[in-house]
């Protein structure tokens, strides 16, 4: 008999698990139905800045797999669907197919013998005066990022207003700087990226946006926003009124799991489902899967929800490999990120200075300064490393990188690090590659974990 296995959310998550599950099946075995209340599938939201500020022209490039060739590969793709309910005992899903997607607006029900939930998560946008007026952007889907791009497009905005300086945040500010558009950063904080990156090393952010010519606004909160005619006019923080053609909301996003919750799945502390190891929700035959789940912190054993595309395609595979009989685990998270913030690759893993200090966990930091090349070697440029370690045994608990191009990416050999829990001492041994062109002959990383091996 053909089992039936319906995906709610047609990205990074949802796509890969249904791709993963038709891989392992055949269609005779197993049918999938993906429904997208969107109309684009398998894109790429990191993409979303980029399309903004002009880097990529064309928005079908950030798209990994059109509806159409999911279609071709054996998954019913069903975009401008969305799923409204969700009966787990009866074992099937009221969805309906939007009207302005040229869709009826009539709903249906569809059963499933498994059931994927993969619905994202919602940008933030805090209860203020006048949140609600036109003009005001949060991002999240490849719709979200269209729906910016042809308001700069066509609306030409001289000045806008970021409010938040997360890197999503950041990533946009950025963007619209290139377009042309003047553009001021609120935030409540005093430092960009501060629950990335501790303070030393944001500032080195915050500087790098200075000098593109973002206004920045730190230790301010939003008070509200003004608009004339419905539009955007002002964003009100406590010390000023910033006028803004366009203000774009980048306060971080909230696991989208009201609908998981309406259906009696369990919701964690965190705002996301709640699943184990193997993605399976509370209830059985029901899997989750990016950036609406929690995940479990390997550096604190906290529960969290970590909205980020590399966990969503891993979660996303383990799931398609689950529903077809495997038995595949996702084993937790440490944190790792990376972004590019004007002439600085910003890299980050495990926990901060800061975040120790808040678990209670005693730690030694260090940062040092080095070059991304030998000294001497044209292209060499300043990198800076952070190491923070547990000060009883030296474990290596995070790792923060700002510098220019090739520095983000050694991030990843903390991140190993973190993940298998070496000591600075170990990390200060590794055997890792050096040539001129790449690397001084002490790599940065090796620099600050035997910096913080020397005062333990
Ligand atoms: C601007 C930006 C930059 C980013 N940069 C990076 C980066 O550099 N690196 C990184 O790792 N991550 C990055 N991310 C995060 C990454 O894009 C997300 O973590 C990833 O897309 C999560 O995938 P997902 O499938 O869980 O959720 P989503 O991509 O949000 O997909 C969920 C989908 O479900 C659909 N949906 C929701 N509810 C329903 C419903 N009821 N019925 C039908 N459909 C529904 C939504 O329309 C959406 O298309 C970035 C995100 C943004 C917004």
């Amino acid at each position: 008999m053909t089992e039936r296995l319906v995906v709610v959310g047609g990205d990074a998550a949802g796509m890969t698990a249904a791709a993963r599950a038709r891989r392992r099946r055949d269609s005779d075995e197993l049918e999938i139905v993906a429904f997208e209340r969107g109309r684009y599938m398998s894109y790429s939201a990191c993409g979303i800045p980029y399309l903004v500020g002009g880097v990529v022209t064309d928005v079908d490039s950030l798209v990994a797999r059109s509806p159409e060739e999911h279609r071709r590969n054996g998954i019913d793709a069903r975009t401008g669907h969305e799923v409204v309910a969700i009966d787990v005992n009866q074992q099937r899903v009221r969805v309906r197919q939007l009207a302005d997607d040229g869709g009826s607006g009539v709903e249906r029900e569809e059963p499933f013998d498994q059931l994927v939930v993969a619905t994202g998560a919602v940008p933030a946008r805090p209860e203020l005066p006048g949140v609600d007026a036109d003009g005001i952007f949060g991002v999240q889907t490849l719709g979200d990022g269209v729906a910016v791009r042809g308001a700069v497009d066509e609306r030409k905005p001289r000045r806008a207003v970021v409010v938040g300086g997360g890197y999503i945040g950041l990533e946009m500010a950025e963007a619209l700087v290139r377009r042309g558009i003047e553009v001021a950063l609120v935030d409540r904080t005093d430092q960009p990226m501060a629950r990335a990156l501790d303070d030393d090393m944001g500032a080195l952010v915050a500087d790098a946006l200075r000098a593109v010519g973002v206004t920045l606004h730190l230790g301010e909160p939003v008070e509200g926003f003004e608009a004339e005619d419905g539009a955007v006019r002002a964003v009100r923080t406590a010390a000023r009124t910033l006028p803004a053609d366009i203000v774009l909301l980048g306060l971080g996003v909230r696991a989208n799991s009201r609908l998981a919750g309406e259906a009696g799945l369990a919701i964690g502390e965190t705002g996301g489902i709640v699943t184990d190891t193997r993605m399976e929700t509370s209830a059985g035959g029901v899997w989750a899967a990016g950036d609406c789940v929690e995940s479990v912190h390997r550096v604190t054993g906290q529960r969290v929800t970590i909205a980020l595309g590399t966990h969503a395609n891993k979660q996303g595979r383990v799931v398609g490999i689950n529903v077809t009989g495997g038995d595949a685990r996702f084993p937790g998270v440490v944190g790792t990120a990376a972004s590019k913030i004007c002439s600085y690759e910003v890299a980050r893993t495990g926990i901060t200075e800061r975040q120790a200090g808040e678990i209670g966990l005693d730690v030694v930091a260090a940062t040092i300064e080095s070059t991304t090349r030998a000294g001497y070697f044209p292209g060499a440029s300043p990198i800076k490393v952070k190491v923070v370690a547990a000060r009883d045994d030296g474990t290596i608990v995070g790792g923060q990188i700002v510098g220019e191009e090739g520095a983000g990416k050694r991030i990843d050999v903390l991140a190993t690090a973190i993940w298998n829990q070496m000591t600075v001492e170990e990390v200060a041994g590794l055997d890792l590659s050096y040539a001129p062109p790449v690397s001084p002959v002490w790599d940065p990383v090796l620099v600050a974990a035997r910096k913080v091996a020397d005062m333990l």
